[in-house]
């Protein structure tokens, strides 16, 4: 198979050296060129990220910061990590930026590290409404070292209790207050969390893994201002490289470094901390800000389809680029949801929704997100298509021979729609 000048020469030796895993690269391209990727934290890099990943920065040891390394011959790859820090610190307006993280959850165990001590209490979002694992699970470093405790969402509106905020916070006095979620639509009110910090003198800490990109694109408010630490994952919306990004005040810029080396990390991915210099100045142009505002009118425009047909949004829609989808409606589990939308090659993950009466890993609901989908092109009218398909992939019970004549059908019609939306270019052709 000939390779296109956009895989370039590396990706003909990986083909000569290992056909396995080149065969494995190629199949995954090919399940990502035919079909729906609607995976709220998944996205699709620019080649130029791309290349920045698979480059020969990659050889590079450079422990240590920029100026200050513990090995010799940092000269070059400096001058990558001193521009990602110069345009993150521009584009997010924040004192100080430390783009070393190996991803997200290492970002959160940094932030930890710098401002904790083993015990101390933590305030956060309840995972069963849309937390994260670093904040706060029993399975998690943050469960077992910390003392957790958590707010949720009140049960009318499905948004964020900010009451309840408030009365955890002076009832527990923690030392950390995290805002921030993994599945949840809403705007966040940071002033509100500012005020609750400040008033019991908690650190106020905004995980900002899933809608960063959102904040970069000048789509919703920032949290800069208001936290004194913001963590994020670069590979959500943002767009960028696999990895982790911690913006903090200044006084907090020695404490957070340092936790993230020597403390946690050994040497930076200096391939990866390039690639996130490259999407940073992407992420500052006036194209990816209409990304941004996009990604939010697909996933309006694609609540509406999905209510259209039967199924209610959790908190009555999204102002992000997710949604969660409560199929009690259609008397479907988030389980078979997923494994039928599987089937008809659209992929989306099962979820649990707030006051779930089914277990975790059967869930009322699915998640389902638009920044790939945007960043292949499609708008509001593609996603009225996107919601019926999912509609009906959903009612089609894969027990049943038309059930399965059914997916069978919406397989070919997503293949169809995805085929005018190229993720990326045909390697074979
Ligand atoms: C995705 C996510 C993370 C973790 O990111 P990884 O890169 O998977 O470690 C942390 N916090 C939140 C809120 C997230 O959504």
């Amino acid at each position: 198979m000939s390779s296109t000048p956009y895989w370039g020469p590396n990706f003909d030796a990986l083909q000569e050296t290992d056909p396995e895993i080149a065969g494995v690269v190629l199949d995954e391209l090919a399940r990502l060129r035919s079909g729906l990727q609607l995976i709220a934290s998944e996205n699709f890099t620019s080649p130029a990220v791309l290349a920045a990943t698979g480059s020969t920065l990659s050889n590079k040891y450079a422990e240590g910061y920029p100026g200050r390394r513990y090995y010799g011959g940092c000269a070059d790859v400096d001058v990558a990590e001193e521009i990602g820090i110069a345009r993150a610190k521009e584009l997010f307006g924040a004192d100080h930026a430390n783009l070393q993280p190996h991803s997200g959850a290492s970002a959160n165990l940094a932030v930890y590290a710098a401002l904790l001590k083993p015990g101390d209490t933590v305030l956060a979002m309840d995972l069963k409404h849309g937390g994260h694992l670093t904040h706060g699970s029993p399975v998690n470093f943050s469960g077992q070292w910390f003392t957790n405790v958590s707010y949720g969402v009140s049960e009318g509106s499905e948004t964020i209790d900010y009451d309840h905020v408030r009365a955890q916070a002076r009832e527990h006095r923690p030392k950390m207050i995290i805002a921030g979620a993994t599945a949840y639509p809403r705007l966040i009110d940071f002033a509100a969390f500012r005020e609750i910090a400040d008033e019991v003198g908690a650190y106020l800490m905004v995980d900002a893994a899933h809608f960063i990109g959102l904040v970069a694109g000048k789509a919703i408010p920032s949290p800069v201002p208001y936290a004194d630490v913001v963590s994020f994952t670069t590979h959500k919306v943002l767009r960028g490289p696999r990895g982790g990004m911690i913006l903090c005040r200044e006084e907090l810029a020695t404490k957070i470094d340092k936790a993230v080396f020597p403390f946690l990390q050994g040497g930076p991915l200096m391939h990866v901390v390039a690639a996130k210099a490259v999407v940073l100045k992407e992420a500052a142009s006036a194209e990816y800000q209409q990304y941004a505002r996009q990604v939010i009118a697909n996933a309006q425009a694609l609540v509406e389809g999905l209510q259209d047909q039967g199924m209610r949004a959790v908190s009555g829609g999204t102002d992000t680029h997710l949604a969660l989808i409560d199929l009690r409606g259609v008397g479907v589990t988030g389980r078979d949801a997923e494994a039928r939308c599987d089937a008809a090659r659209i992929t989306l993950n099962k979820n649990a929704i707030p006051f779930d009466p089914e277990k975790p890993m059967v869930a009322s609901g699915v998640r389902v997100g638009t920044p790939s989908v945007t960043t292949q092109g499609m708008g509001a009218e593609q996603m009225k298509d996107v919601a019926s398909l999912i509609g009906r992939a959903v009612r089609a019970d894969l027990d049943t021979e038309p059930g399965r004549a059914d997916i069978e059908q919406v397989a070919q019609e997503v293949s169809a729609l995805v085929s005018k939306f190229p993720a990326y270019p045909d390697p074979s052709a």
